[in-house]
């Protein structure tokens, strides 16, 4: 180590002094210092972060695969993995993770502490953080939230991976919503609200989520109120209007539906909810608008009630939110045979 890595940076300054002029020298491509040592950034000297650049011309400018690097910076790579915080998967396997933001190095400490005291088995890790994140939202800005990279990467046996996940602005601009800190607020069960923060970070579609939990809800396997999976499906409706740039947000709708929900629900003895909770969730799945608008009009029919217009908009307008307007009238309707659950949650 002090021979490879540490003796040729204090070689190299000496020799700067002595053979002046005569040296062909290159510019480090990281720090742009003269350097005459022959090092190049590539895969054999660099794995994992550098690639095979004789192999690779076409990565480059021109076809001009040389990356000098200076021993500085050499040495600075090399110390890398020391910055990262290793975890153990599930699976065995150990993984390197690093938080990056553009912020002084005090800060950099301060969060990779904070990510490192939160870690657990999990599969992504960077859920807890963003919740603490958009927790203590009054300070931080969209900007942070931007600039924010999550680093990971396994060196196992030359299959090492890299990977990084960063917050794209319509992200970083939802998760600033106070609406949507409230939503999240709403979801009291840890777990659940973990899993809606990965579904968000990976682009996954919440709506399935949704209905796998509205599912156990009905089974009772978990105690997770409708309430806590129409603030879920909220979040969805919050995210998909944030990625199109809709200019109408109002999730008035919704409300309207998961209010219409509960008041049919009271007509109906739990086994009758579960029925059509089951059976409108089937059709919500398939997509299959007239059976959903079918079990729903028998339904309002069967309680003698008039079938809101809201209901009759959705079914006939092919762009509004279908799923999220139906999942949020059976969240309603579950969450009606919970009588005990509803004071705690309201
Ligand atoms: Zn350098």
């Amino acid at each position: 180590m002090k021979v490879d890595f540490i003796d040729v940076i204090e070689l190299e300054e000496d020799e700067k002094t002595k053979k002046k002029g005569r040296r062909k020298v290159y510019n480090c491509s990281f720090c742009s210092r003269e350097t005459d040592h022959g090092y190049d950034f590539e895969e054999s000297n660099f794995y994992l972060v550098g690639v095979s650049n004789k192999n690779q011309r076409n990565f480059f400018w021109d076809q001009n695969f040389k990356m000098p690097i200076c021993p500085l910076c050499r040495l600075i790579f090399m110390c890398l993995p020391a910055g990262a915080i290793k975890r153990t998967q599930r699976s065995g396997e150990s993984v390197y993770n690093f938080v990056n933001l553009d912020t002084d190095i005090n800060s950099l400490y301060k969060i990779n502490s904070n990510f490192r005291n939160r870690l657990s088995s999990a599969d992504n890790p960077f859920k807890e953080i963003m919740l603490d994140l958009i927790g203590e939202m009054s300070q931080k800005s969209t900007w942070t939230l931007q600039n924010i990279l999550f680093i990971e990467f396994t060196l196992a046996d030359r299959k090492g991976t890299l990977s990084y996940l960063n917050i794209p602005t319509y992200k970083a601009n939802f998760f600033c919503d106070s609406r949507v800190i409230q939503s999240f607020g709403g979801i009291y069960d840890r777990q659940f609200q973990l899993d809606v923060m990965d579904y968000i970070l990976t682009d996954r579609d919440l709506k399935y989520l949704v209905d796998k939990q509205i599912r156990n809800s009905i089974k009772q396997e978990r105690k997770i109120g409708g309430n806590q999976c129409y603030n879920a499906i909220k979040l969805r409706f919050f995210i998909n209007s944030y990625r199109k740039g809709s200019v109408d947000m109002s999730s008035k709708r919704l409300y309207f539906a998961y209010n219409e929900g509960q008041k049919i629900g009271k007509h109906l003895n739990n086994n009758k909810i579960n029925a059509m909770a089951y059976k409108l969730l089937n059709a919500i799945k398939v997509g299959n608008r007239s059976q959903f608008f079918d079990v729903l009009v028998r339904s309002y029919m069967g309680v003698e009630c008039e079938v809101p217009r809201v209901f009759l908009n959705v079914y006939s307008e092919k762009d509004m939110d279908f799923e999220s307007v139906a999942q949020a009238f059976v969240a309603g309707l579950v969450s009606s045979k919970e009588k005990d659950e509803n004071k705690e949650e309201n």
